[in-house]
């Protein structure tokens, strides 16, 4: 059993500058999920990035609505009946807000939605803002899980979810890519140090990896990838992760990482 808790589609119609992709089908990731026989998927759609990658709004009438996108979302993991597929809610806290129609849509879709998904860099604000507060007094009224991206700009720094974990102590935090483009030992020492924060393996370094597993235990890390980010093959590069972390530990810790933690966090049932 492998459980990806790290993926995305969507189409964002402005132009998203450098390093940054606007075109995931969801035929690719269905596509990408059967070439490598990953079990299940949680899927956000990157349609809820507010800023483009130099730190630009987008056009407000280029913007998809978080509504829109989450309701063809919602459509996109029902067509395989909600076996393989659950969504994570991709919440724009800069451009909207937490209504009453967003929270009926919740209620009324739970048993399709595994948690919500907030990206304070590409929403340009600081993950300890009144705005996100408000997002996570929904997560905490609704029970979900909450995947946060954590990278140290000043806006995703671990710091900051470690600061709003102590806030929110009954929300599930997990911080995706443990700190991009650092050395992972801040966020690592976060989630050692936190009992609801965990991380993922999408874009760390394989030694760290291991070194998270190890340092943090194994129900502390899930297995993520940002498929199809980097295409139907985005699995290519993390396969050999998937069996070294079944080489160097036991069945039981390697069996955490790889689909257990998903599936207790975000009471995921396959
Ligand atoms: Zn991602």
């Amino acid at each position: 059993m492998l459980i990806d808790s790290h993926t995305h589609i969507g189409t964002i119609l402005y132009p998203v500058g450098k390093n940054r992709v606007s075109d995931l089908p969801g035929e690719d990731l269905l596509a990408a999920l059967q070439k490598y026989s990953i079990d299940f998927a949680l899927v956000s759609s990157i349609e809820s990035a507010e800023f483009d990658s130099e730190g630009q709004l987008a056009p407000p009438e280029k913007q998809i609505p978080q509504l829109e996108s989450f309701r063809r979302l919602v459509q996109f993991v029902q067509t395989d009946g909600g076996i393989s597929l659950k969504a994570l809610l991709w919440i724009k806290p800069y451009t909207e807000k937490v209504t009453p129609e967003l929270e009926q849509f919740i209620t009324e879709n739970r048993e399709y939605i595994a948690g919500l998904k907030m990206h304070p860099s590409l929403s340009n604000i600081k993950f300890i803002d009144d705005r996100f507060c408000t997002c996570l007094e929904m997560a905490s009224k609704f029970k979900l899980p909450v995947q946060v991206h954590t990278e140290n700009d000043g806006l995703a720094d671990p710091v900051y979810i470690a600061e709003m974990a102590v806030r929110f102590p009954g929300i599930s935090f997990i911080m995706v890519h443990m700190g991009l483009n650092t050395d992972n030992d801040e966020a690592i020492n976060i989630i050692k140090d936190t009992d609801n924060i965990y991380g993922d393996t999408c874009e760390v370094k394989s030694e760290k990896v291991i070194e998270a597993i190890i340092k943090c235990g194994s129900e502390k890390i899930l297995f993520g990838t940002d498929a199809v980010v980097n295409g139907i093959d985005t699995y290519a590069k993390y396969m050999p992760l998937v069996d070294l972390i079944r080489n160097t530990f036991s069945k039981e810790e390697a069996e955490n990482v790889v689909f257990r933690n998903c599936m207790r966090i975000y009471k995921v049932m396959v």
